[in-house]
């Protein structure tokens, strides 16, 4: 018996609706396929360069592998160069000789100039010659297996301090030489420096690259998240039980945001703290800080200004930090908050 129209319909709808069912799930399945395995925004790579660990995270449409390879280069060629441990580089060589004058290259001009400059605007408080004094106290040994905590009696530090600081680096033409028996140490602006060329690195190989470089909590960005968003940087408790107690989260998307702290690198003995930001006007290490953020243009002057600031003391540098082109975050011995007027721009709860 024929089947009436009506049936006929029916089928045709169920046909229908299957067809439709089947499109549906189809273009589920798409949607997740593409939704989740779409290539990550970055690449991730860890390594240990400048006596830290450093995170590079880069994301580029280019090619971000040879991007993130370059910058590691870039920061381990300047961590050879600029150490004042590793024997052939340039900072070993000027130590060594002396009063006798060493011919520089324009990058070691450069940041031996922006040394001194920073220096003079910090009254010292930041000053590249402190080299006898952070020998003295073994500062540069601290992470090799047989450094042996010492503290140096009064009568060593005035005689290591008697040769220090920076009105005795004489910079000319013809290079550079050490007066007084001095010895450079950048081992408070290197690392910053390393940051900025590693994001300029980046740059160079893609305008539009993203992300950043954080060596052991000193950041540089190379470029907004996702292109558009900022990041979000967190400042460690000084105190904190674990590495991931923070106090303060920051939104940047340019420029750097460096920190130093007594809780960095430090032994202890006799029941006292001893760490390795030194007070240039004692040889002793700094008191009164426990911990000094500073944001800046480039992570060469935040790292120099966040040593600078810790020498100088919460309440004076939160004073004059903006006028040195940093925006800064201290914390005294008590433990108590400081903030410079700019750094609520950047604080996520101060805003
Ligand atoms: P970190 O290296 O832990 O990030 P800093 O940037 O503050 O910390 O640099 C501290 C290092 O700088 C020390 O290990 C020492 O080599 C050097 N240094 C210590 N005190 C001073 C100072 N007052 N000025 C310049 N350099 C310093
Ligand atoms: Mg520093």
């Amino acid at each position: 018996m024929p089947r009436s129209s009506k049936d006929d319909i029916m089928i045709l709808n169920r046909k229908t609706w299957i067809y439709i069912l089947t499109l549906a799930i189809v273009l589920v399945i798409f949607v997740f396929f593409f939704v989740f395995n779409r290539p990550e925004p970055y690449i991730v790579k860890d390594e240990i360069i400048l006596g830290t660990y450093v995170r590079v995270v880069v994301g580029s449409d280019k090619n971000p592998n040879a991007i993130m390879d370059s910058m590691i280069r870039e920061m381990k060629r300047i961590e050879k160069k600029f150490s004042s441990t590793i024997a052939d580089s340039i900072i070993s060589k000027i130590n060594q000789n002396g009063k006798n004058i060493t011919e520089i290259d324009q990058e070691t001009r450069f940041v031996i100039e922006r040394s001194l400059a920073i220096a003079d605007i910090t009254n010292g408080a930041f000053d590249p010659a402190m080299g006898r004094i952070i020998k003295l106290w073994g500062f540069d040994r601290i992470s090799e297996p047989d450094f042996t905590p010492f503290v140096p009696s009064d009568g060593q530090i005035l005689q290591a301090l008697s040769h220090c600081g920076y009105k005795n680096i004489e910079i000319s033409k013809e290079g550079i030489y050490l007066k007084n028996d001095v010895q450079l140490d950048l081992g408070a602006i290197a690392k910053g420096y390393a940051i900025d060329r590693a994001v300029q690195v980046a740059k160079e190989m893609d305008s539009s690259c993203t992300g950043y470089v954080d060596a052991g909590g000193d950041i540089g960005i190379i470029g907004p998240k996702f292109g558009g968003a900022k990041w979000v940087v967190a400042v460690k408790n000084p105190r904190g039980e674990s590495s991931t107690d923070f106090v303060r989260y920051v939104q940047i998307d340019q420029g750097a945001i460096v920190t130093s702290g007594d809780y960095e690198r430090y032994f202890e003995a006799g029941g006292r703290r001893y760490h390795h930001i030194f007070d240039p006007a004692t040889g002793k290490p700094a008191e009164g800080t426990i911990s000094s953020t500073i944001i800046a243009q480039t992570a060469m002057d935040a790292d120099a200004l966040s040593t600078a600031a810790f020498v100088l003391g919460p309440r004076y540098s939160v004073q004059i930090m903006p006028s040195l082109g940093g925006q800064g975050f201290f914390m005294d011995t008590a433990e108590k908050e400081y903030l410079t007027d700019g750094w609520s721009y950047f604080d996520i709860d101060e805003k």
